[in-house]
């Protein structure tokens, strides 16, 4: 009982500091962690993907591929705006040990200059703590700042700590909230740096168990609603085809925040980190 009356008296505090928020229907999805690859491409096709993403409404969406044809026809192939991001270490075979390629950095900055696509991010990236001094890394942070792109990574936070300590001007998305997404952590994290955003994908059971969303998890969104995003995370054919119900377990816990947090957390925050150009 007691932090159902602190949610709401929550809830109350922002929409009296927000008096122009009104209930209203969903908001729309910027899904910040979609993966779309040729081998999926076959089964699950540009149509199976415009039509996926116009029925869950989702208007923005970043869109990891090896293949920057892929990116051209889903851009022609359906009405959600794509944000694309390279997908590297998948091109070069190498999930876990890209970041010891010598010339990681002038293969990537080859792959750019060749491309049509205005590529907006490279990833996603899996690093483990122990990697985090590999010369590829050093490489990739410095591309990534030079050329002002956005670095999706899949790692431990210690990974993610090296990456500011020498480059505090690097965009990251910390893909799944981190490696241990428990929300002190998470905070400390958001408040450390700055510059780095996170993607909630995979994290429906922890941030909602049993279809209530975890005290914890709602206190740090009521906190910092402008530093976290949505995606559903299809790196497999079957969470392309299972989206819907993805999403819509995603929307059961976006439906239990303030209105207004909800709307940032689903679209508004990606939004204005990615805008259209
Ligand atoms: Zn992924």
């Amino acid at each position: 009982m007691h932090h159902r009356l602190h949610r709401s008296l929550l809830g109350a505090t922002l929409g009296l500091a927000l008096p122009f928020t009104v209930a209203s229907a969903e908001p729309p999805i910027f899904d910040a962690h979609l993966h779309y690859r040729p081998a999926v491409a076959e089964i699950f096709g540009i149509s199976d993907v415009g039509r996926t993403l116009a029925s869950n409404d989702v208007r923005s969406a970043i869109v990891m591929s090896t293949e920057g044809g892929l990116i051209r026809r889903l851009q022609a192939g359906s009405d959600t705006r794509i944000v694309p991001f390279l997908e590297v270490s998948h091109r070069l075979g190498k999930k876990m040990d890209w970041m010891h390629v010598e010339d990681l950095g002038a293969r990537i900055a080859d792959m750019l200059d060749e491309s049509d696509v205005a590529w907006r991010g490279l990833g996603e990236f899996h690093i483990l703590a122990d990697d985090r001094f590999g010369p590829g890394f050093e490489q990739l942070l410095d591309l990534a700042v030079a050329r002002d792109l956005t670095i999706m990574i899949h790692g431990d936070p210690a990974v993610i700590d090296h990456a500011y300590a020498t480059h505090p001007e690097v965009r990251i998305l910390w893909a799944h909230a981190g490696s241990y997404a428990y929300p002190p952590l998470v905070q400390d994290y958001l408040e450390r740096h700055p510059r780095m955003n996170m993607d909630l994908s995979m994290r429906n059971p922890r941030i909602n168990p049993g279809g209530q969303i975890d005290d914890d998890w709602f206190e740090l969104f009521l906190t910092h609603p402008d530093r976290f995003m949505i995606g559903v995370d299809t790196f497999t054919t079957t969470r392309w085809e299972q989206y819907t119900h993805l999403k819509d377990e995603t929307r059961a816990w976006l439906d239990q925040l303030p209105d207004n947090v909800a709307r940032a957390i689903a679209f508004e925050n990606g939004e204005r980190l990615f805008p259209a150009q």
